[in-house]
């Protein structure tokens, strides 16, 4: 079994389930040029609770997470992929000895999974589960637990962080998708999109270092941090593969990144 990549999407709106656009595009690409995996375990930055917990369902149900001004087909969609408690066990051992919650009842799947997945997997037959975020949790600790995770690459499971790496809705020029960058919005970027290619993990944990160019980009960091739990499972070898990077409205980042073997870097050595 070829090892799967391990991908951080830059998801954005949750209208863009209901749309065809350069985002949808580059998230049904993603999935078209990687190996089909047997399950993906999702990492969501909407999904943050106190201590760690991962969907241990046989249906995860569909999660309409967002604001009642969102269209109606929106709240009606529904992503039935299976879920999959022996993966969510296995998990919860990977991840020992921080205890994790098998939620049986609590969540499902969210928007920053399905939204992305209706794209990527339409059929929504690959069994899906979902990692909570520990809100309690250092960048250090993220890192840490992708680490623990990253062996499930070798075992067919899609490892996906969904989120964004510059976040910022209040700055937002929302008259305008296609506007510049705002200065601070696009250091950020160029400074997190710098460690990724020169893999500099460090530079990425230490992210609120960047300050006022970090308070800004990331106001609240729950969407950033799904990156770091996807950079914990880097592998060595990995190359490196910027999707869709842009910035939408000033201070939306929609980069994806996809960490996948580097076979033709080993080929070529
Ligand atoms: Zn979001």
């Amino acid at each position: 079994m070829s090892r799967m990549p391990a991908v951080f999407i830059g998801h954005g709106s949750p209208a863009i389930a209901l749309e065809t656009n350069e985002t949808s595009r580059a998230w049904t690409a993603i999935a078209a040029a990687i190996p089909g995996p047997r399950a993906i375990l999702s990492i969501s930055a909407h999904w943050e609770t106190r201590g760690t917990a991962v969907t241990a369902m046989q249906r995860p149900r569909t999660i309409h997470d967002f604001g009642a001004s969102f269209a109606k087909a929106l709240f009606e969609m529904q992503y039935p992929a299976p879920g999959n408690p022996e993966l969510a066990a296995r998990v919860a051992a990977m991840l020992a000895p921080t205890p994790v919650l098998l939620d049986q009842d609590q969540w499902g799947l969210d928007h920053g999974t399905w939204s992305v997945l209706v794209k990527a997997y339409p059929d929504a037959t690959i069994p899906v589960v979902q990692l909570s975020i520990d809100v309690s949790l250092t960048p250090g600790e993220r890192l840490e637990m992708g680490r623990k995770l990253a062996p499930l690459r070798d075992e067919g499971v899609l490892i996906m962080g969904t989120g964004n790496i510059v976040h910022n809705l209040s700055a937002m020029d929302w008259s305008d998708r296609d506007c510049a960058p705002f200065d601070w919005s696009a250091r950020f970027l160029g400074e997190i999109r710098d460690a990724l290619l020169r893999d500099e993990p460090q530079r990425v944990v230490n992210f609120a270092s960047l300050g006022d160019d970090a308070h800004r980009a990331a106001p609240t960091p729950e969407h950033f941090w799904p990156l770091l739990y996807v950079l914990g499972a880097r592998m060595p070898g990995d190359r490196v593969r910027l999707v869709n990077d842009r910035i939408e409205h000033g201070s939306l980042g929609m980069t994806s990144v996809v960490f996948e073997d580097g076979v033709d870097a080993r080929q070529a050595a």
